[in-house]
């Protein structure tokens, strides 16, 4: 699903957010990057900064206008730094998580990130079905370039790893049944009254707690069986100590 999501950056002109947003991209499970008519070079600077992401930079598309980047999206979303005078469908980054997500299931999403002086221009706003705005400090609003992509980008992880919450084999603990946790209290209370832990006339709330303390941890079958042991070795010794 990740796989079906691309990050657009156009006219970047500083090699070094190049990488940085490379990086942001693949920690967060984003290997696409197309760079629509870059306005630097990818130099040493922009591989230092990516560091591990190093690849993704390397196999970036260069495209020379936007419509070539986004020709077979059925997604577009554009970040900008401001909430424009033109009215267009705003999402928070949250929202745009999801949606990318929930669209990536049907087609290419691209999601696009302006210039780091002037943003994205009216033109390439209005290529886009819907707008993300991280919302900052309406006084100081814009992020730097590789944090924007940081930031939608984590939210297009949360709302993937939201997903895998409900694929594949949910793992569900074997529990003892109620029978078992019953024959278990027995068994406790008859050791630890064996040993005189507990008086057999003024047995008083020891068991009601430790019942308490039981039904709070719920033990799973695995370690109820462990439980048990403990009691079985006890009584073994007990046997050993009275022979
Ligand atoms: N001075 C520019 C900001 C450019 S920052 C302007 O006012 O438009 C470079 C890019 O980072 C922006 O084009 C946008 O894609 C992204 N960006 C920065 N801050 C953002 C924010 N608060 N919300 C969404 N995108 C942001």
């Amino acid at each position: 699903m990740l796989d079906k999501i691309s990050v657009v950056l156009i006219g970047t002109s500083h090699p070094g957010n190049i990488g940085s947003a490379a990086r942001a991209m693949k920690v967060m499970g984003l290997t696409n990057l197309v760079l629509v008519d870059p306005a630097c070079e990818i130099d040493a600077k922009s591989l230092a900064l990516a560091a591990g992401a190093a690849d993704v930079v390397t196999n970036a598309k260069i495209v020379k206008t936007l419509d070539e980047a986004i020709a077979d999206c059925g997604l577009v979303i554009g970040s900008s730094a401001r909430s424009r005078t033109l009215e267009w469908p705003q999402l928070d980054p949250r929202e745009s998580g999801i949606k990318t997500i929930e669209e990536a299931a049907a087609h290419p999403v691209a999601i696009l990130f302006g210039r780091e002086r002037t943003g994205l221009t009216n033109e390439e706003l209005q290529k886009c079905h819907c707008h993300v705005y991280i919302p900052a400090n309406p006084e100081y609003s814009s992020l730097n370039l590789a944090m924007a992509v940081q930031t939608v980008s984590y939210e297009v992880r949360m709302a993937f790893l939201e997903t895998q919450k409900y694929t594949g084999e949910k793992i569900i603990n074997e529990y003892p049944r109620a029978k078992e946790l019953e024959l278990f209290y027995e068994h406790l209370e008859k050791v630890t009254t064996q040993t005189q832990f507990i008086n057999k006339k003024h047995p008083g709330m020891v068991m009601t707690k430790l019942r308490r303390m039981f039904t709070r941890a719920r033990p799973e079958q695995q370690e109820l069986n462990i439980l048990r042991g403990i009691l079985t070795s006890v009584e073994k010794s007990l046997e050993h100590r009275d022979k």
